[in-house]
């Protein structure tokens, strides 16, 4: 693993800007490393590790930089819930732990240094000096991943009877003997016009 500041480095450069966000991204998935034992997550220990994200703000990305899980691989799982938090699982021992960061971190920093008014100034500093326990709790869960969740998973693909479009990965609905996409089932984010 690389140190706090290389990974601020990187995250800045890749992200575009260095902000609070990120910093506490950064320390979220160093500390969800360091639990697992996960010493060197882009090199040797590449496929040992999957995580699932919480929110899809700043932190998200410094979460995808340190862990090297991207979307693209399948390693990286979204989940829509607003918070800021993920889930980190080894695959190599079945090991996975929730780290979230504490709802009182934003008062703690104000306490730390009310002499910086800007919030996100405010923030990025506390966010670099406070403890791992001021800043998060800590969870061992157990997250059951099936086959088609894997990273390497190949499978059938499937056509939807009613769009015709190819479906990966069991996505598809079964309903009154129909195969269907998540959109024709009426899962639907958008209204074809
Ligand atoms: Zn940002
Ligand atoms: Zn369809």
């Amino acid at each position: 693993m690389k140190s706090l500041d290389e990974y601020l480095d990187d995250a800045g450069h890749a992200h575009g800007h260095l902000c609070a966000g990120q910093v506490l991204g950064v320390r979220l998935a160093m500390l969800g490393l360091r639990k697992l034992e996960i010493d060197d997550p882009h090199g040797q220990d590449r496929k040992r590790l999957v995580t699932f994200v919480e929110i899809d703000r700043c932190a998200t990305d410094a979460v995808a930089l340190v862990t090297g899980c991207r979307l693209g691989k399948r390693a990286l799982k979204f989940r829509d819930w607003g918070k800021m938090a993920a889930t980190f699982v080894d695959q190599s021992s079945g090991r996975a732990v929730r780290i979230a960061a504490r709802e009182s971190s934003k008062q703690l920093a104000r306490k730390r240094h009310p002499e910086i008014a800007d919030k996100n100034q405010q923030q990025m500093l506390a966010y670099r000096e406070m403890s791992d326990d001021d800043l998060f709790d800590v969870q061992w869960v157990r997250v059951t991943l099936t086959p088609e969740d894997m990273p390497g998973y190949k499978g059938e693909r499937i056509v939807c009877e009613q769009c015709g479009e190819g479906i990966n990965f069991h996505r598809e609905i079964r309903r009154e003997g129909r195969v269907l996409c998540r959109g024709c089932a009426g899962e639907r984010y958008y209204e074809p016009q």
